[in-house]
């Protein structure tokens, strides 16, 4: 088992799913390569080498459990840093190094190792199971919206999103606003400030009207706070010049109970008083990435099942709350489908210098799912 969790952890290693350009295909091509030729498979390509993978393995009843990880995995972009080369899946004392490890191709070797234990023990699991392999997820999600969109996700009742949650129950996630925001003023003399518009000092009171305006002392258990942050700016041509543009870009990271839609009235009113007061001054806000905050509750069922899964097998039962977006952010606000972000790997790895991940930890993982789905 631990080879083989090895052998098939390294070789999506080896296959470089760095996004963009993704190139996920060449990935679904090796896991349908771990798979019998008579499995029940379904490929949505998305152009330019990129698709996403359903696996179907029928059960005793229609019910449909889903799992589902994404292939791309963030740019390396300082590789000569690494101690282990990223793409060579290095183990060492027990770790395997390398771009993707912990987010999330151990995650995703997880569900290959689940489908495998049914298909070659010939078990018919009381359930359907859908294993999904989605391109695209740390950028724009194009896999996870192509599927929903084709309505291939609708009939999950229950999904689990492998993502590295450090072995714990992650019950929550943040959500992500994403605005870049456009001022446009009147140039004039640096001498005269008085007959332009400063684009770059409207610019920094919208954002400050922005932020003032939203709730960032309200506090989840698990997550924290929301937060508001600038990370991008630019205008202006010279020192002795009013400037006529500006950008910034900002990004909101929000907790469970705040509502993208209210702030994103309130910038928009924030905008037309603006403009009101002066004048001559246009501003245009862009929503860039718009993912809302997830939560489900501790006494549903489904996490009850978890729960009882962990005691089984004598995990230790700890809830989380993950900072970042995974893609049930694409698809539980439509479909409302119980869901539980849970996987092998610590999320501190993510996106980080010489990656890595537990071999222990994806066959923990993988035990746990098909525990979960035997019991079920
Ligand atoms: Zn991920």
């Amino acid at each position: 088992m631990k080879e083989r969790t090895e052998n098939i952890l390294r070789k999506l290693v080896s296959i470089n799913t760095t996004n963009p350009p993704g190139n996920e295909m060449d990935a679904i091509k090796t896991i349908l390569g771990f798979f019998p030729e008579d499995i029940a498979y379904k490929i949505v390509e998305h152009g330019d080498n990129r698709g996403s993978l359903i696996l179907e393995i029928k059960g005793e009843d229609e019910e449909k459990i889903g799992f589902i990880g994404h292939l791309d995995t963030v740019p390396v972009p300082d590789e000569s840093n690494w101690v282990y080369p990223p793409f060579d899946g290095v183990t060492k004392d027990g770790y395997m190094y390398g771009r993707g490890t912990a987010d999330m191709k151990g995650g995703v070797t997880a569900m290959i190792l689940t489908a495998l234990h049914f298909i070659e023990n010939n078990i018919t699991p009381p359930h359907t199971l859908k294993f999904v392999f989605t391109a695209d997820e740390e950028s724009g999600g194009i896999g996870v919206q192509a599927l929903r969109d084709k309505d291939l996700l609708k009939d999950l009742s229950k999904v689990f999103i492998p993502e590295p949650t450090d072995e714990q129950i992650g019950i929550c996630e943040k959500g992500a606003l994403w605005l870049n925001i456009y001022v446009k003023g009147r140039a004039s003399h640096g001498s005269r400030p008085d007959l332009g518009i400063n684009a770059i000092e409207k610019l920094y009171e919208f954002v400050c009207r922005l932020k003032g305006n939203m709730d960032l002392e309200k506090e989840h258990f698990l997550l924290g706070k929301s937060s508001f942050a600038i990370t991008l700016i630019s205008g202006g041509v010279k020192t002795n010049i009013i400037p006529e543009e500006a950008k910034a870009s900002v990004d909101i990271r929000t907790i469970p109970g705040i509502d993208h839609e209210e702030i994103l009235k309130k910038a928009h009113e924030i905008c037309k008083t603006m403009e009101e007061e002066k004048p001559g001054i246009s501003i245009e806000i862009l929503v860039v990435n718009n993912r809302p905050p997830l939560t489900i509750d501790e006494g549903n069922t489904f996490i009850k099942e978890i729960i009882k899964t962990y005691e089984k097998l004598s995990y230790p039962v700890k809830f989380k709350g993950l900072n970042f977006y995974t893609d049930a952010s694409q698809l539980i606000p439509f479909h409302h489908i119980p869901f539980v972000i849970l996987g092998p790997g610590e999320e501190k790895m993510c996106h980080q210098r010489n990656e890595r991940i537990s071999i222990e930890s994806v066959m923990r993982m993988a035990k746990l799912y098909i525990s979960y789905i035997i019991n079920s």
